[in-house]
């Protein structure tokens, strides 16, 4: 039987040393390769013209550099860019892209869909399919990267760059798009892992931040292996409220999940955590629940990121007027708890949190059920 080819945008340095060790060649041909690929743009083998002839047909056999294909791209008014990716089973999903006066953001998926049901959000409500391939997910920084790199060529966009400012377009990443990326640990880390290398794009960690649900035993292993910045979805200050909003707290509760992020922030020499909080009209939005939720953060080094809600076809909830989430921020920075209000971004191409869809089979049929199901806030 003949081997499958090896993407070989799905290994890391250090899995690409291992590689090419295997193949009997020198490792620092790992690094040969990353530049090319991730620096250069370049995926053809033909085209890597310091690896011998012999070396570039041997990886024209037995690897690839395959990418998804781009289905879409659509372009807010605001420079927001969504683009939805086929990948290679077919399913597809998507990415966005967020530029702002001093750095370009991009929203990066981990999952088909997403298996944690969270009530406000829309990748949930689809349903889940498959955990994303190390390649699907870096491959969707290069996408960007490579799109954007050509639009400015073409003068369609331009980067405020000073002089030899020789940054890429992409120079922060957030793993916010479709999924848990704590639930495909392995290949996130991986992906951050090229995100972050030096023959690769090179971003600090200080620019790679990846959002979770509260995985608790997840969050403390990527504090020993990959500690980026880290956002966690909070949205409750209470288990009562936040059993119903993310229905992972009922196996990792609030003040397990603080004490969590005292550890992270402790031991990974980070400043502080970012606290997610979505803001919903009548549901979690009151004074008490402003006030229960400063000193449910008050002893934690962190930062809170209220994001007004992004509604979407079938939802129960109705996003928070602009004068409450205004009086919620303020009873937090008056209990000195650092707060901004996150800006709604691509809304018109439902690009912005929580709106993310893609186009995939859901293999856990909660799309169906869930269609009829409200939670009920009393
Ligand atoms: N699974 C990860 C990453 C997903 S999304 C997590 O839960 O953190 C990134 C952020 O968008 C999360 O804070 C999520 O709760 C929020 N979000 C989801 N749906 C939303 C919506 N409809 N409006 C605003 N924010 C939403």
């Amino acid at each position: 039987m003949t081997e499958q080819p090896i993407n070989l945008l799905s290994l890391d340095r250090m899995s690409m040393e291992r590689f090419f060790q295997g193949m009997g060649e020198k490792s620092f041909r790992a690094k040969q390769l990353l530049q090319w690929v991730y620096q250069r743009k370049v995926t053809r083998f033909a085209d890597m013209t310091d690896l011998s002839k012999e070396l570039r047909q041997k990886l024209d056999i037995s690897t690839n550099l395959d990418l998804p294909e781009i289905v879409s791209q659509q372009r807010s008014r605001d420079g927001t860019i969504k683009w939805l990716l086929r990948l290679k089973d077919g399913n597809c999903i998507e990415s966005v892209y967020i530029p702002e006066q001093d750095r370009g953001t991009l929203c990066v998926s981990s999952q088909v869909g997403c298996g944690l049901n969270c009530t406000f959000c829309s990748t949930g409500r689809q349903g889940f399919n498959r955990n994303l391939d190390v390649d699907e997910i870096i491959s969707q920084v290069w996408i960007a990267n490579n799109v954007l790199e050509t639009l400015e060529q073409s003068e369609e966009i331009v980067f405020d760059r000073h002089d030899n400012d020789q940054r890429r377009p992409v120079t922060n990443v957030v793993m916010m798009g479709m999924g848990e990326p704590l639930l495909n640990f392995d290949n996130v880390v991986s992906a951050m892992r090229l995100m972050m290398d030096d023959f690769s794009f090179g971003l600090s960690r200080r620019r790679v931040t990846l959002s979770t649900a509260g995985m608790i035993p997840a969050m403390d292993k990527l504090k020993d292996q990959c500690p980026v910045s880290l956002a966690v979805s909070l949205h409750a200050p209470d288990n009562a409220l936040r059993d119903k909003l993310v229905p992972l707290n009922r196996k990792y509760p609030v003040e397990e999940l603080l004490e969590c992020c005292r550890r992270y922030v402790d031991s990974s020499n980070r400043q502080r955590v970012t606290f997610e909080y979505v803001m919903l009209k009548d549901v979690n939005d009151s004074i008490q629940h402003a006030r229960a939720l400063a000193r449910l953060v008050s002893d934690v080094p962190c930062k809170v990121n209220l994001i007004p809600f992004n509604p979407f076809p079938d939802t129960q909830f109705e996003r928070s007027g602009e004068s409450v989430i205004a009086k919620f921020r303020d009873i937090l920075l008056h209990r000195n708890i650092f707060t901004i209000t996150r800006k709604t971004r691509g809304d018109d191409i439902d690009a912005a949190c929580g709106q993310l869809a893609g186009d995939f089979k859901d293999r856990t049929s909660r799309s169906t059920r869930m269609s009829q199901h409200k939670v009920v806030f009393s």
